[in-house]
């Protein structure tokens, strides 16, 4: 029975995990690549073989596939020992693999220097933001009451390059907006209007705008005429940011000094307390007359 939806399952052998983390509460996720490797189910195969014992809980192939290999009812063995110059929050003196929940994200460069795919990207992130809430893992980079980390956190000397170009920026900004859908051009009609601009970010085809992940569904936000399911908010600065922005910026800007001058003019024209109360005293005295009349 695996733990994600639309997940394979290729579990390792019984006896190659931790069952119940003997007892602790994995407080990271590891973020790992597989340097090597072409598809999740090679890696799987490789783990339910492996003499080591090694194994993650998930795998991300580079297609967006995700395997499960291990329950998230017990520990992998993915994240043994810590090395010289591990992240300083990390504990001692303890196997890790009883506090980490790993996903392996399949690269088939020995240095894991292969950009993750759009579905690879996709999968993991929608993955890690799951695995955080099943676990109460908090949704940010770790520290010592948890988070997610990078395998090089903990074995920066041998595993400096795990998991190597693994796109964290951007996995923290899809953390950030609460996991909405990203902009995925294999999405049909929207390689229409956005191209890739890279770093995860878009161009919009139409008014050569660029875009930042992470908000598609903020365009009930911003809903301008035409802008259709595939529309996401502007930025508000920086590269990218509509034009239009600063002329409005500036109209409002000058309206505002405008309603300062003549609040000014208006208190000159304004009528003294007593001059006030004078002109109040008048017109009640005049009430009788005119009803009078
Ligand atoms: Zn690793």
């Amino acid at each position: 029975m695996v733990d994600y939806p639309g997940a394979i399952p290729m579990f390792v052998p019984a006896d190659n995990v931790f069952p119940g983390y003997w007892g602790h509460i994995p407080i990271f996720v590891v973020i790992h690549k597989t340097a090597g490797f072409h598809t999740a189910q090679e890696v799987a195969s490789f783990f339910q073989t492996a003499p080591d014992k090694r194994s993650a809980h998930f795998i991300v192939g580079m297609d967006g596939t995700i395997v499960q290999t291990v329950s998230l009812d017990a520990g992998a063995g993915a994240n043994c020992c810590l090395e010289a110059g591990h992240a300083a929050f990390l504990p001692q003196g303890m196997n890790l693999n009883l506090l980490t929940i790993s996903i392996e994200h399949v690269d088939p460069a020995l240095d894991n220097s292969t950009p993750l795919t759009d579905a690879q990207k996709k999968a993991s992130f929608a993955l890690v933001k799951s695995i955080c809430e099943r676990h109460n893992i908090p949704m940010r980079k770790g520290d010592a009451n948890g988070g997610i980390i990078g395998h090089c956190d903990i074995a920066p000397v041998n595993r400096a390059h795990c998991p190597g170009n693994y796109p964290w920026d951007e996995l923290f900004a899809y953390l950030n907006s609460g996991g909405l859908e990203m902009i995925d051009l294999n999405t049909p009609g929207v390689a229409n209007y956005f191209e890739d601009a890279g770093d995860g970010r878009w161009r919009c085809k139409h008014n050569g705008l660029v875009i930042f992940g992470g908000i598609l569904k903020q365009h009930k936000i911003d809903n301008p005429p035409g802008s259709g399911e595939t529309y996401m908010m502007h930025l508000y600065s920086g590269p990218g940011q509509d034009p239009r922005i600063d002329a409005l910026t500036k109209q409002l800007a000058d309206a505002q000094a405008r309603i300062s001058d003549l609040e000014a003019e208006l208190a000159k024209l304004s009528p003294t307390p007593e001059l006030a109360v004078d002109c109040i005293n008048a017109l009640k005295d005049l009430k009788p007359l005119v009803l009078k009349l």
